[in-house]
C-alpha cells in the first residue's frame, strides 16, 4: 500500500511531531541542494527523528507502506547519494540525533550519535586530550552516519585508515525497524560476519545508522609539515618510499599537487602567500607527527637526505602554525580552484601506488588526445594511491561543449584506471552518479554477493533505492 503525500505528511507528523517534518519544498532547499549542483529532483518531505525510538517508528512505518527513506547526515557527499532520485522519498536527515554517549580518552574510544558533525567530534576528543584523526574539507558540515556510510577517507588515511578502520562499531536501525546494536569497544571480535563492515560503506542501503563507537588515539605533541618540489610524479613516489622508510606510521600526509595548482590559486588571487620555495612541474605537501616525548627534526632530516639524493628540487618546512595552515590551504582549495577557471571532468580514483606515475602519464596522455590543449590536474592522496584526477578545460574553451565529451574522457581515465588494476571510485562513493558505471566494471560475482546482501536485509527495497546498485 502507498499512501498519497498528504496522508504520508499526516502520518509522518504522527510519529515525529510538528517540529519533526519539513513537507514545503520550499522549505527544504538545505536538504536538497547538494555541493557539486548535479541532482535537483525533491524529495516528499524531510524527516527529523531526535531519538533511536523514533528512527524505529518511521523505518517500521515505511516498511509497511513501501515509502523509500533516503539517511542524511551533512549533505556533503558528492556522488548524489544523500538526495533523491525519483522524487517519492522522504529525506531522514539525523541532524537532531547528534548527542556524545560516552568517552574514554585513556581506553582509545568513544560512542556518538549519528548526527553529531565530524568536527565536533574532533573538539569532544581533543578536550579529552585525544585525536579522532578522520580529516575531510567538509568536516565543519559532514556528520559521523554520512562520514561512515561513505567510509570517508581524506588526509589521515595514510597513517590512520580510512572511516571503515576508525570505527569499532555500530548500532543500526534495518529496513523494517529492528535495532541492530554492534557498539562494542573491542579489538578483537571473531564472532561471525563483520556486520560493522557491511554497514559501513553501504550508502544508507542497508541501515539506518544511529551510533558508533569510534577509535580515538593520543594527540601527537606536534606536526612537521613541509611543500616540497619536485621534477616528476616519480620523483614523489621515490620520495614517498623514502619517507615512509624514514618516519613510518608517524608519515601523516603525502599529498601531491601539480604546478597548476599554484597557477591558478595564484592568478584567482586564493593565496596570501606563495607557501612553496618556487615555481616546481609538481608539489608534495608531506607531514609527519611528532608524538610526545620524541626528537624533533625527522621530516628536516628525511628532506635533506632526498636533496642528496637528488630526490627533490626544493622544500619550505613549515616553520610555525600559519606557515602550516597556510600549506594545508594550498592542497585543500585544489578543488574550489577549478571551479573558478570554469567546468572541470572529476575522477576520483586509486590504482596500486607504484602505478601513480603511469596513471598519471597515461590518462593525461588518454584525456589530451581527446581534446588537444586540455589541461591535465591530478591531485591528491598519493600516500593512499588516491588520485583525484581531474581536467580543466583547454584556456579559452567553452565550458559547455567541453562537458559534452565527459563521458568519452570518464571512459578513457578509467580505461587507464582498470588497466592498473584500481577502482573507479576511491572514497566518494557510487551514489547516483556511478550506478552504470559499477554495473559495467565490477566483479559480476561480487554484484551478485552484494545483491543478495540488499534482498536479505531490504526484502522491499525502503532504504535508498536505486543508489549503488540499479
Ligand atoms: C569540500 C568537500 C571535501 C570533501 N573531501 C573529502 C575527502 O577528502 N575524502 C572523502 O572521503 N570524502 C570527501 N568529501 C565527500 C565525503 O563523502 C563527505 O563529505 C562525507 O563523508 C559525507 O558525510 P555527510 O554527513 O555529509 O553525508 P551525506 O552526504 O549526507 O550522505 C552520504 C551517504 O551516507 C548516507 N548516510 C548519511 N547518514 C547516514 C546514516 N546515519 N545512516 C546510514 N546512511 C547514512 C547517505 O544516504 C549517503 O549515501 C568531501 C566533500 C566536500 C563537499
Amino acid at each position: 500500500m502507498s499512501l498519497d503525500t498528504a496522508a504520508l505528511v499526516t502520518k509522518l507528523t504522527e510519529i515525529l511531531g510538528p517540529s519533526g517534518i519539513i513537507a514545503e519544498t520550499a522549505a527544504m532547499g538545505a536538504y536538497l541542494n547538494e555541493p557539486r549542483k548535479r541532482f535537483h529532483v525533491p524529495a516528499l518531505a524531510v524527516v527529523l527523528p531526535k531519538s533511536v525510538a523514533e528512527v524505529q517508528a518511521l523505518a517500521r512505518f515505511a516498511f509497511e507502506n513501501g515509502t523509500p527513506l533516503i539517511p542524511q547526515g551533512g549533505n556533503t557527499g558528492l556522488v548524489g547519494a544523500q538526495v533523491p532520485l525519483k522524487g517519492n522519498e522522504v529525506i531522514v536527515s539525523l541532524a537532531r540525533l547528534n548527542g556524545l554517549r560516552e568517552i574514554n580518552a585513556d581506553a582509545g574510544h568513544m560512542t556518538v550519535e549519528a548526527g553529531m558533525i565530524l568536527e565536533e567530534a574532533h573538539k569532544i576528543a581533543e578536550a579529552e586530550g585525544a585525536m579522532f584523526p578522520l580529516w575531510i574539507a567538509s568536516q565543519g558540515s559532514a556528520r559521523i552516519g554520512g562520514v561512515l556510510s561513505s567510509n570517508a577517507g581524506g588526509v589521515n588515511v595514510l597513517a590512520y585508515g580510512n572511516a571503515r578502520e576508525l570505527c569499532l562499531g555500530v548500532e543500526a536501525v534495518l529496513a523494517d525497524g529492528r535495532l541492530y546494536n554492534g557498539l562494542n569497544a573491542l579489538k578483537k571480535d571473531n564472532t561471525g560476519y563483520d556486520l560493522k563492515d557491511l554497514l559501513i560503506g553501504a550508502e544508507g542501503t542497508l541501515g539506518i545508522i544511529t551510533a558508533a563507537t569510534l577509535k580515538l588515539f593520543p594527540l601527537p605533541a606536534g606536526y612537521e609539515t613541509a611543500i616540497v618540489n619536485l621534477s616528476s610524479p616519480e620523483k614523489a613516489l621515490e620520495l614517498f618510499y623514502a619517507m615512509r622508510e624514514r618516519a613510518g606510521t608517524r608519515l601523516n600526509a603525502f599529498e601531491l599537487v601539480p604546478w597548476i595548482g599554484l597557477d591558478i590559486q595564484t592568478r584567482h588571487g586564493m593565496l596570501d602567500k606563495d607557501p612553496t620555495a618556487g615555481p616546481s612541474p609538481w608539489y608534495a605537501l608531506v607531514e609527519v607527527s611528532q608524538p610526545k616525548g620524541a626528537e624533533g627534526g625527522l621530516l628536516q632530516a628525511g628532506l635533506e637526505a632526498a636533496f642528496e639524493a637528488n630526490l627533490i628540487d626544493n622544500a619550505v618546512v613549515a616553520e610555525s602554525l600559519a606557515d602550516r595552515t597556510r600549506m594545508w590551504a594550498f592542497r585543500e582549495q585544489m578543488s574550489e580552484c577549478q571551479s573558478r577557471e570554469g567546468a572541470s571532468i572529476k575522477h576520483d580514483v586509486s590504482v596500486p601506488i607504484a602505478a601513480i606515475p603511469r596513471l598519471i602519464a597515461e590518462g593525461s596522455a588518454a584525456a589530451q588526445a581527446l581534446v588537444a590543449g586540455i589541461r591535465p590536474v591530478p591531485f591528491g592522496h598519493m600516500g593512499d594511491g588516491n588520485i583525484h584526477f581531474n581536467f580543466s578545460p583547454p584556456v579559452g574553451a567553452d565550458d559547455k561543449a567541453f562537458m559534452a565529451g565527459a563521458e568519452p574522457m570518464h571512459d578513457a581515465v578509467y580505461e587507464v584506471v582498470l588497466k592498473l588494476g584500481g577502482s573507479v571510485s576511491a572514497e566518494h562513493g557510487i551514489g547516483q552518479l556511478k550506478t552504470e558505471l559499477l554495473k559495467r566494471v565490477k566483479d559480476p560475482v561480487a554484484l551478485e554477493m552484494m545483491r543478495a546482501i540488499k534482498q536479505a536485509l531490504d526484502p522491499k527495497d525502503i532504504l535508498n533505492p536505486g543508489k549503488m546498485l540499479s
